[in-house]
This record gives C-alpha cells, sequence and structure tokens, in this order.
C-alpha cells in the first residue's frame, strides 16, 4: 500500500541509519548494484550523495542494453537493412550506437522497417498482419524478460503463426557475477542483487558468490530504505567476517523465484556462451533457441555468427559495467557523449550507468 511504500522513504529514519553506517564501516566498502532500476534509483533518490565516502557505489552489468555487444548490435543493424525483413525492438534500442555511426533510428529514416513494441506479445500481430513478411524480434535482455520471449513463441507455435523469428541475445546474471569475481582488476565486496530478476531465479544461483568466493550478495527493493537496509548487513556481515546471500527483497521475491516462467524459459531456450559488452565471452551465459524450436531461430535463418570485433572507439562502458571505472573517468563524458548524441550504450539507455551520472551526479 502506499502507507507502507512511504516507510521505506522515511528521512528521519535513513538519517539515523547513515549515522549509524558512518560509526561501524571501518574500511572502504565497494559494492556492486546489477540492476539498472537500482542505478536510478539511488540516484534519483539522493541516496547516493548521502553515502558515506568510503562505501564506493560500483554500476555493474544490470542494464540489458549496455551489456549487448557490439557485434550483437551490429548484426541487428544489418539485419535491418534486409529488405525482407520487419524488424521489432523495444524502443530502448533504437539509438544504440553500431559501426559506422549506424544506429535503428538512422536506418528506420532511411528506410528500414523497425517497429517498436512494447510487449514481446505485439509480435504476433505484427506477424499476422504481414504474412509475406519475416518479422524479427529482438530479443535482448536478462532472465526477466526471457520467460515472456518464450511465452510468445508457444503462443507463435499455437496460433500456426510460421514468419516470426527471435534474435536470441539473451543473458543471464549470475554467470556475468562470477565472471567478475574471477576478475583480477575488479574489487567488489557484496553485490546488491536485482529484484526483477531475483523474482524470477530466486536465491539458489546466487549462493556461490558466498560460498566459493566469500562475498556477500542480498537480493533488495528499490526504495531507499531497502538499499540502506542491505548496505548496513553488508558492513556488519563484513565487519564480523562473515559472508552470506540472502533476500530482503521479500515483498515481491521468494527464495525459489518464479518456478513456472523458468520451466518457459528454459523449454524453448538452452544455456549457451556469450559475448558481454566490455567483459567478452563468460561461459554458459547467455541463452540459445533449442533445436525443437529452430523454425523461430533468426541466427539459423540467416546464418548469423556473433565473435569478438572491435570495440566501440572512445567509450569505456566495458570498463563501467565491470566496475572499474566511473562514467566521469571517461574522457568523453559530457563532452563528446551526451544523451543527445550519445557515444556509446550507457549513455544511451536510461537505465545506463553514464546516462544516470549524466542526469544526477552534481559535484
Ligand atoms: Fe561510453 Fe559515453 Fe559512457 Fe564514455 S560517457 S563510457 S563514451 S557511454
Amino acid at each position: 500500500s502506499f502507507e507502507l511504500l512511504e516507510k521505506f522513504r522515511d528521512p528521519e529514519l535513513c538519517r539515523k541509519i547513515l549515522d549509524k553506517m558512518q560509526a561501524e564501516l571501518g574500511r572502504e566498502l565497494r559494492f556492486m548494484e546489477v540492476c539498472g532500476t537500482h542505478t536510478v534509483a539511488i540516484f534519483q533518490s539522493g541516496l547516493r550523495s548521502l553515502l558515506p565516502e568510503k562505501i564506493v557505489h560500483l554500476s555493474g552489468p544490470g542494464c540489458p542494453v549496455c551489456v549487448t555487444h557490439e557485434s550483437e548490435v551490429n548484426a541487428f543493424l544489418d539485419l535491418a537493412e534486409k529488405e525482407t525483413v520487419i524488424l521489432a525492438t523495444f524502443g530502448d534500442l533504437m539509438r544504440v550506437p553500431g559501426d559506422k555511426g549506424r544506429n535503428l533510428k538512422k536506418a528506420t529514416a532511411d528506410g528500414a522497417r523497425v517497429k517498436v513494441v512494447y510487449s514481446p506479445f505485439d509480435t504476433l500481430k505484427l506477424a499476422k498482419d504481414n504474412p509475406d513478411e519475416l518479422v524479427v524480434f529482438i530479443g535482448v535482455g536478462f532472465e526477466t524478460t526471457a520467460p515472456t520471449i518464450a511465452a510468445t513463441m508457444k503462443m507463435a507455435r499455437e496460433q500456426g503463426i510460421t514468419n516470426l523469428r527471435v534474435l536470441c541475445f539473451h543473458k543471464t546474471v549470475p554467470s556475468a557475477l562470477e565472471a567478475l569475481l574471477t576478475d583480477a582488476l575488479t574489487s567488489i565486496d557484496g553485490f546488491i542483487l536485482p529484484g526483477h530478476v531475483s523474482a524470477i531465479i530466486g536465491l539458489e544461483p546466487y549462493r556461490f558468490i558466498a560460498e566459493k568466493y566469500g562475498k556477500s550478495a542480498i537480493v533488495t527493493g528499490f526504495e531507499p530504505l531497502d538499499i540502506l537496509q542491505s548496505l548496513t548487513q553488508m558492513i556488519d556481515w563484513r565487519n564480523r567476517g562473515e559472508s552470506h546471500v540472502t533476500n530482503n527483497y521479500t515483498r515481491i521475491v521468494s527464495d525459489t523465484g518464479n518456478t513456472k516462467a523458468l520451466e518457459i524459459m528454459y523449454e524453448v531456450f538452452e544455456p549457451t556462451d556469450a559475448l558481454w559488452r566490455g567483459i567478452g565471452n563468460i561461459a554458459g551465459s547467455g541463452l540459445e533457441i533449442r533445436q525443437e524450436w529452430e523454425l523461430f531461430d533468426a541466427k539459423k535463418e540467416f546464418g548469423i555468427v556473433i565473435k569478438e570485433g572491435p570495440a566501440l572507439a572512445g567509450c569505456k562502458c566495458g570498463d563501467i559495467l565491470k566496475g572499474i571505472k566511473q562514467p566521469d573517468e571517461c574522457p568523453l563524458f559530457k563532452k563528446a557523449c551526451t544523451p543527445a548524441n550519445p557515444v556509446g550504450p550507457c549513455m544511451v539507455s536510461t537505465e545506463g550507468s553514464c546516462a544516470a551520472y549524466y542526469k544526477y551526479k552534481v559535484d
């Protein structure tokens, strides 16, 4: 209810927790949030500027648009150039830059048929309305979106729709966290885990963070008090030499996740290796369409193979997604790169770290 929500924003209580934090902090604590919604919440609420200096906030690979690899972006831009294709996409991919200054917005101006959809289910109608064309949906996102896309494919099969394809670039969050924990350049004490992704996968896939790497990870809601509570807990555990994986967002996330959604997701997709922007290949961190569903597979239809290519010149999104650099350490930040004229995806997406820094950071 609204009243309950207000409790999570109580400024008095926030101040008390912040004071307690400051008193107990000791040495630096470096935490990473892995969800674009958290990035925005931390800035928008003003929490970022209130946190003690020794709490270092890093934005991780939690924005689906930002982690989409350069070669994946180029692959869908190539498809947009095909006359036989109607490309369907979520709006946030429209301005993501590819090679040669290309993006979907410009492609549309040049005559490409690109339709912005609000739900993958909209592609069913699009396919039915255009029976002589191939409708290709760009499947970008994490465990949050993948089940809906799997459900759309199931409906398409039930309805006998044969002209819908999915360009499957889905990625799964836990394997990316493991890649960061094994990267010698990153230094992370704990993770604020994504609310939406965790609502699907539950707590189990994150257990390794404490068991194997001795770090803490907490599924957390999006209100300032949610975030403060998790940070206090992380400090407390760290001071006691403990590490745990836990769920503080029990009003939305169950420890077991959404088994129905997972079932649908794995009925249609299976794990595969995937390239992440700035991170590179992570074994088992992507989803691909199972053979039984290959009729829907745009990669098979068009022979698309995703492999490492040149990174976007000058853009430091990769280092930012790994928590090695902060956006204002990129030489292009606020200069050549702004939301109106973005150089990299972290500035394009409203959930990207560079866009959040640009909009909210005042120092
Ligand atoms: Fe890339 Fe722009 Fe962010 Fe620099 S400021 S890392 S160029 S998106």
